[in-house]
């Protein structure tokens, strides 16, 4: 059964169609690539899947729910993670306040009710605090923690992002150009994380590096104008005419 269903979705910005009827189907475990030129869709397309932006038309399922009409922090409390093409780090803030901020994303909703000093509390600090370690060793950036976001390198700053979308321990997660800017050596680090934190995970990307789409994804769709236009293993949708 497909953990990410999309059914005929169509968005329109005034006159703009930006999506033009787009279905697809992700399996459990799947590392699914989106690809297409600048313009073609494919932020629409992620904005829509995680409830940020709502269809002219069509259905969409997550784990088997419709998710029309749901709120993005419900969405996201049901296990779905997003980053943006455009790194969302705080520039002034060090790596762990970021990462905490994907805490407040995150573990929010848990809390909202509960009374800060109970037993609840002490245990979500403590889960909070284990996750931190995890996410930090898992981003590498265990010795950064107290730097500022804003003086990491690029691609450091996005394996950041990343980090903080994986606060939520998501089960879904949705990566927006998440290799864009690397330089040779970032994007190896980039594909070695992707693949230490897929099990467990689906995992859709949009990217503009192909090298990236070849090594990670399984399946990988084109969208060309608002369409989609083939989905296949990366091998075959790179030499469609
Ligand atoms: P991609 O991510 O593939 O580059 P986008 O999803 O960003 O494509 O954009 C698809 C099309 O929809 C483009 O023509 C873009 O200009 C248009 N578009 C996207 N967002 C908006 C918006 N909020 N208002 C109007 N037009 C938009
Ligand atoms: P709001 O956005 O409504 O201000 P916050 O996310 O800041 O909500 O959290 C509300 C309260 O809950 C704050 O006092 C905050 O310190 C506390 N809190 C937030 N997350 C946690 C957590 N994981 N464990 C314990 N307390 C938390």
């Amino acid at each position: 059964r497909p953990v990410v269903s999309a059914r005929d979705i169509v968005k329109r910005y005034g006159g703009v169609t930006a999506l033009n009827g787009v279905s697809l189907d992700v399996e459990e475990g799947e590392i699914f690539g989106i690809i297409g030129p600048n313009g073609a869709g494919k932020s629409t397309l992620f904005d829509i899947l995680c409830g940020i932006t709502v269809p002219t038309s069509g259905s969409i399922r997550i784990m088997g729910s419709e998710i029309s009409g749901m709120p993005p922090h419900l969405i996201a409390r049901s296990g779905v993670a997003r980053t943006f093409q455009r790194t969302a780090v705080f520039a002034e803030s060090t790596v762990l306040e970021n990462l905490l901020f994907g805490r407040h994303a995150s573990f929010h909703h848990g809390v909202l009710g509960r009374i800060v000093g109970s037993k609840s509390y002490v245990r979500d600090q403590q889960a909070f605090q284990a996750r931190v370690e995890e996410v930090l060793a898992l981003i590498g950036l265990d010795g950064e923690r107290h730097r500022k976001a804003g003086v990491l390198a690029y691609g450091v700053q996005r394996r950041l992002a990343v980090g903080i979308a994986l606060m939520s321990d998501p089960k879904i997660m949705f990566l927006d150009e998440p290799a864009a800017g690397m330089n040779g050596r970032e994007t190896a680090d980039f594909i070695a994380l992707i693949r230490a934190i897929a099990p467990g995970r689906t995992i859709l990307i949009v990217e503009h590096d192909m090298a990236v789409i070849r090594q990670l994804c399984g399946r990988a769709l084109v969208v060309v104008d608002g369409k989609p236009v083939v989905v296949d293993a990366p091998h075959h949708v790179l030499s469609h005419p």
